[in-house]
């Protein structure tokens, strides 16, 4: 990375730390500033102490100097105890923003993103490398850590300067601390930058192997795979495959500790020499006379003090440039773009319902994909209508409904609302109108009423109603608390399991809570017995007169009740026509 983009990095991760906790920032700089000066306080007063019973002053003066080193290191530790206790109650605070912030993002990318294994990816990869301190954990540590050092090193130089300025000192001396501090410093720099590019590369690595470790693991742990696992006897093939990996990544970590060992041993012994070097000098420096026996002992202090926190700034700089590599990467997460949503119009609110929707030549390609999921799709249809959608897996009906609901955009072609384009219709707006039940819907373990209405408030009788409609009354009843019983344990843990098909009709009733015009169901019984699906498309019909409801089902019982069919085969309508023309070719058997 250049040094311009490194500090382009910086500045946004300062903003961002701001953004996030502006409060924990600032705590953050006043505890490491006061609990890093606070060192330098008996080192001046004591050389002060020194140099006054070398020269027999009077009592008093010893005794200032003494309780003005108490009472100001007491002040200070007193009030940084405050400012520790106010900043880690802010840390809770910032780290709860950060997990907000970054939620946040999710739920307000365009659901393409969402979809997108790229994208998956890169959020997997950043959280993997936050867990192991990178990103925000360690860019407060180089902050705290900087603020400290430049602290000691601004304390150190003034404690210092006068030393270099000492005429009794030889020119010699002084060149040789100034030239020692600059090769142990550069050569610290160099190989930093050389054990962190190895560490980046180990934790990219890393990342895919936790990824292939989860799979197996996973795979290995689950109830489902123990039966295939004993049946095909697969537990030397599936987990001599994984322990192969493991191997193989464990050989490399051990590898990367040896490298790193072995720049860290020159690194120690050339900061071991500078600090002997610098206490030699001293030493002939303080024989050859002119320093009082006071000024002595605070050089020794304070020049080991600057060479330290020299070196260790300049390690925290590289560390911070290397962890700017993933700060890059955290924070192209929140700017990954969201080209959707942008239209304004309203949808008009029309007494007669006389909506009609249009697909004109839509293509569509799901990104980061070459082959097309939809291709050329004509279709128009009236508000009112009742389609059944049917055709093979994978043949691009869910598709169909992505686009339909703005889920995705169309790669060509466009697709019309009453003749406008529905992009150019303000989201919110456009999606009123439509109430989708996909196949992989999601309930969270709220209460029931909670669920239906999507919302922490709702009106129970008309959750009630939603539920009767989407046939779960008789389950209701059975339920302890009604409508506020919790489901499932993830919440509260007395909250009820629900099989699958009772989770379908929970979604269904969801759907029906909105009253919107057009009602979506991807597959709605795939879940249900044949009795329920029976009874589940009957209440359908009867529940949605004068409404749209388009529905992708193989069932013959809800081709029966629509009022026109698709046929989709490999991303294009393969046929279509009236329930009367279609029945008989789709279902011959059902229509003989
Ligand atoms: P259906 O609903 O008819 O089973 P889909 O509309 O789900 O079919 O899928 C149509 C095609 O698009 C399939 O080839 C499927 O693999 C592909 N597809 C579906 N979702 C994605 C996705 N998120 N990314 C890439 N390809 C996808």
């Amino acid at each position: 990375m250049k040094l311009s983009e490194q500090f382009q990095v910086l500045r946004r991760a300062a903003r961002y730390t701001f953004s996030v906790n502006r409060k924990y920032t600032i705590l953050l700089i006043m505890s490491a500033f006061l609990s890093s000066i606070v060192g330098y306080v008996p080192i001046y007063f004591s050389a002060k102490v020194i140099d006054s019973l070398i020269a027999k002053a009077p009592v008093e003066t010893v005794i200032l100097y003494v309780a003005l080193t108490v009472g100001i290191v007491f002040a200070v530790n007193l009030t940084n105890t405050y400012i520790s206790s106010e900043k880690s109650a802010a840390s809770s605070a910032m780290w709860r923003n950060e997990d907000w912030s970054y939620s946040e993002k999710a739920m307000q990318m365009a659901y393409g993103s969402i979809e997108d294994p790229e994208v998956t990816r890169l959020r997997y990869r950043i959280r993997r490398e936050s867990q192991t301190g990178h990103n925000l954990y360690y860019l407060y540590q180089h902050i705290e850590q900087f603020a400290g050092q430049v602290t000691k090193i601004t304390a150190s130089t003034a404690l210092t300067v006068s030393f270099f300025a000492l005429p009794s000192v030889p020119v010699c001396f002084k060149l040789a601390i100034v030239a020692g501090l600059a090769i142990t410093l550069m050569f610290q720099l160099y190989a930093t930058k050389k054990t962190n590019a190895l560490d980046r590369d180990f934790m990219a690595l890393s990342v895919d192997m936790n990824i292939i470790a989860e799979h197996f693991l996973s795979y290995i742990e689950h109830y489902g795979a123990g039966k295939d696992i004993r049946l095909y006897d697969m537990g030397e093939f599936v987990g001599g495959s994984y322990l192969a990996l493991d191997q193989d990544y464990w050989e490399r970590g051990l590898k990367n500790s040896y490298i790193k060992a072995a720049w860290a041993l020159p690194v120690a012994m050339l900061n071991t020499v500078l600090k002997f070097g610098i206490y030699a000098v001293l030493i002939c420096a303080a024989l050859q006379g002119g320093i009082t026996t006071g000024s002595i002992a605070r050089y020794v202090a304070c020049i080991m003090m600057l060479a330290e926190n020299l070196l260790s700034a300049a390690k925290t700089i590289q560390s911070a440039f290397d962890n700017n590599h993933y700060l890059k990467r955290y924070f192209s997460y929140f700017d990954i773009p969201n080209n959707m949503y942008q239209g304004s119009l309203t949808v008009e609110k029309r007494d007669d319902a006389e909506y009609y929707v249009e697909f004109r030549n839509v293509s569509f390609r799901y990104p980061n994909t070459d082959s097309y999921a939809l291709r050329n799709i004509d279709l128009r249809f009236r508000i009112g209508e009742k389609l059944a959608i049917v055709g093979m897996n994978g043949s691009g009906k869910t598709t169909f409904i992505k686009l339909l609901c703005r889920l995705y955009d169309p790669t060509e072609g466009e697709i019309l609302l009453n003749g406008v384009n529905i992009q150019k219709y303000d989201y919110d707006e456009y999606m009123s109108i439509f109430s989708v039940v996909f196949q992989d819907f999601s309930l969270f373990a709220f209460q029931l009423g909670e669920i239906v209405a999507s919302s922490r408030s709702f009106d129970e009788d008309r959750v009630r109603s939603c539920l009767i409609k989407a046939n779960f009354g008789s389950r209701l009843d059975e339920m302890p608390e009604g409508v506020h019983t919790y489901l499932y344990k993830g919440y509260d843990r007395s909250g009820m399991e629900i099989s699958g098909g009772e989770a379908q009709k929970i979604a269904i009733a969801r759907a029906y809570m909105g009253e919107r015009d057009v009602l979506i169901f991807d597959e709605p019984s795939a879940a249900l017995d044949p009795i329920a699906e029976r009874e589940l498309f009957e209440r359908i019909r009867q529940e949605n007169q004068g409404k749209t409801v388009i529905m992708i089902s193989h069932r013959v019982a809800f081709a029966r009740m629509a009022d026109r069919i698709l046929v989709v085969d490999d991303g294009r309508i393969q046929d279509e026509g009236s329930k009367e023309e279609m029945l008989p070719k789709l279902f011959p058997e059902d229509c003989g």
